[in-house]
């Protein structure tokens, strides 16, 4: 009890120290033993998602409740993927449509709120979504659909800085959470519907001033940028036409559209990539690096350290951008990632060494199984959607069916792993699709597919299935089903606990030893963002943005059938366990607005 009002008055007095308020590298680099705040996308820099809190365990979550809850309001409302930031007694949440919200972390009190102002004719091809900002110094800074970014000052709102990362009518934009990496603000490009060319870029996090930027599309120069803004070469990625024929290397793709994960061990900033574009595989023979990857960047020099391919020669759009996130195993820095194809891999975190790689879904039909010593999958060739060129009109290949879907075995929704347990738990789909190809050509601005495709179910009981995996034995050691797709990501906890939400609009907490489902709330509407929890005050808070929406509802065929009685929404909500001295103290105190809304 001593112990807790001691930690409940620093931290107290970390709030009002001006001093202190900046955010650094140090405290960046060292979040993940820090819990009195959330400065980073993935809740630390390797993207674990875990927490060591413990005050909200599986012998007492039953007890959390509504402290607050807060809504985007606007008329239009559409997915919200984000995940909040916390410092300072202060979070900020990103919305659909570009907006970012500061609020007061323990009553939800609105302090000031940012909306960008967005042109007509932007091009997000998954929704108006926002997954996270970042935080750096005194400035909260995120991206926008329009493919810009935007810098702010976190206690006025005031725009500091603003970037244009490329143009909109060709199809740019941006949907992830920067991430900050020894010292620099790393961020990707969404865009791989149009043919645009996948990158990463590192910024000055104080100016927005560029610093080095990488393609992730082979054949592309890379440069560096001095402090006058003046542009030096720093090599090509890889070797121009080794694995992409002709021209189609200028528009590749490889949309970088998730962002990134950073390991201070390694100094290598972890970039999944998208499909390569167009989505036809017969058009371009080869390899396609570096679509469908894992790309590793050295952040000091800007240069492609390694990369790890899941997908070569893609047909399926299976975007391999799925966060690869580091952890210890067996005494070697590793990096797990479940990726959209439906397979887990485990790659050396060091030299990209395919260290494992098993399934995490029950159904795959492109790929028997992966090659060990090769690192490349074994396909099943008849399950390629044909080539259009090889029918009788030349306008439409053999059409076959696929599991996964190209919404993938997991997508955007951020896994969790817990260093307690050496689980990952991984919120996976089980879903196909018939897909089929059609001749297709670049234009600049539109969608550049040569593809058709429609969602299926494979399953009557359940598509979503939250999976504790292991990363060793490749084991799943628990699941717990849902009817609905799982859209949102994973937080994993001290207090043994795993939380997710579902788009049937429940956050849901088990035990993360056995998959048992302790608690669960509803929050109004369909739930695809990453939970977080963080200490104030000497008390937890479990925090989570409520708003269904994102791909699954644009492009998913008959799934979207199944769940279209699913309401739009816009809110995040914070809960902790009530002391018992105010007992009383759960939703009824709430904002009276909130409650009549639930
Ligand atoms: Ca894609």
């Amino acid at each position: 009890m001593q112990l807790k009002l001691l930690t409940a008055l620093v931290s107290a007095g970390l709030a009002c120290g001006a001093s202190v308020a900046a955010v650094t590298d140090k405290m960046i680099e060292n979040e993940a033993t820090a819990t009195g705040n959330i400065l980073t996308w993935g809740v630390n820099t390797q993207g674990q998602r875990y927490s060591p809190l413990k005050q909200v365990n599986a012998a007492t979550v039953g007890r959390l409740a509504p402290v607050w809850a807060f809504s985007f309001g606007g008329e239009k409302q559409r997915g919200q993927e984000a995940q909040p930031v916390i410092h300072n007694g202060k979070m900020f949440v990103t919305a659909s449509y570009s907006r970012l919200f500061a609020l007061d972390a323990t009553t939800g009190r609105k302090l000031w709120k940012y909306e960008h102002r967005l042109p007509e004719g932007i091009m997000p091809c998954c929704d108006v979504v926002n997954r996270g900002a970042a935080l750096y110094d005194n400035l909260v800074i995120f991206a926008t659909l329009d493919a810009q970014l935007v810098a702010l000052d976190q206690d006025t709102g005031d725009v500091v800085w603003k970037e244009k990362i490329d143009d909109y009518a060709a199809g740019y934009s941006a949907t992830a959470a920067p991430i900050i990496a020894n010292g620099l603000l790393l961020t990707g490009v969404s865009g791989g519907e149009f043919g645009v060319v996948g990158r990463v870029e590192a910024r000055d996090p104080r100016t927005g001033r560029m610093v080095w930027m990488r393609p992730t599309v082979e054949g592309h120069m890379g440069y560096t940028f001095d402090k006058d803004g003046n542009k030096r070469e720093n090599g090509v990625s890889g070797s121009t036409n080794q694995s992409w024929p002709g021209d189609l290397w200028k528009t590749g793709g490889a949309a970088t559209w998730l962002g990134g994960t950073y390991d201070t061990k390694t100094g290598l900033a972890y970039f999944g990539t998208g499909n390569p574009a167009p989505w036809n595989s017969h058009l371009r023979k080869g390899d396609n690096l570096f679509s469908c990857s894992t790309v590793a960047i050295d952040v000091k020099t800007g240069q492609i350290k390694w990369h790890y391919q899941a997908t070569p020669n893609d047909g399926w759009d299976f975007d391999g951008v799925n966060e690869f996130v580091t952890f210890d195993l067996d005494g070697k820095r590793v990096g797990g990632k479940a990726d959209r194809n439906g397979f887990f891999y485990v790659n050396d975190a060091t030299t990209g060494q395919l260290i494992n790689a098993f399934p995490f879904v029950r159904k795959i039909t492109w790929a028997s199984s992966i090659d060990l010593k090769t690192g490349r999958p074994n396909f099943v060739a008849e399950n390629r959607p044909g080539d259009p060129t090889s029918s009788a009109d030349g306008k439409k290949g053999n059409s076959i069916f696929s599991a996964p879907s190209f919404l993938g075995g997991k997508n955007q929704m951020p896994m969790a792993y817990s260093p307690d347990t050496r689980l990952f738990y991984v919120p996976a789909n089980e879903w196909g699709m018939e897909i089929w190809n059609e001749p297709v050509t670049y234009k600049k601005g539109s969608a550049y597919l040569g593809a058709g495709f429609t969602i299926k179910t494979i399953n009557d009981d359940y598509i979503g299935a939250l999976r504790a995996v292991d990363p060793k034995s490749g084991r799943i050691v628990w699941e717990v089903k849902n009817n609905a797709p799982l859209w949102g990501g994973v937080l994993t906890t001290g207090g043994n606990l795993v939380f997710w939400g579902t788009p049937e609009g429940y956050l849901k907490a088990a035990d993360a030893k056995t998959g048992k489902v302790l608690w669960e709330f509803q929050t109004g509407s369909g739930v695809v963002a990453p939970p977080v929890t963080w200490q104030q005050g000497g008390e937890q808070y479990v925090s989570v943005v409520s708003g269904w929406g994102g791909a699954v509802p644009l492009w998913g065929g008959e799934v979207a059938k199944k769940v279209n009685f699913l309401e739009q929404g816009g809110m995040v909500w914070v809960f902790k366990i009530p002391k018992a001295t105010r007992g009383a103290q759960t939703a009824a105190s709430a904002d009276p607005k909130v409650a009549k809304s639930n």
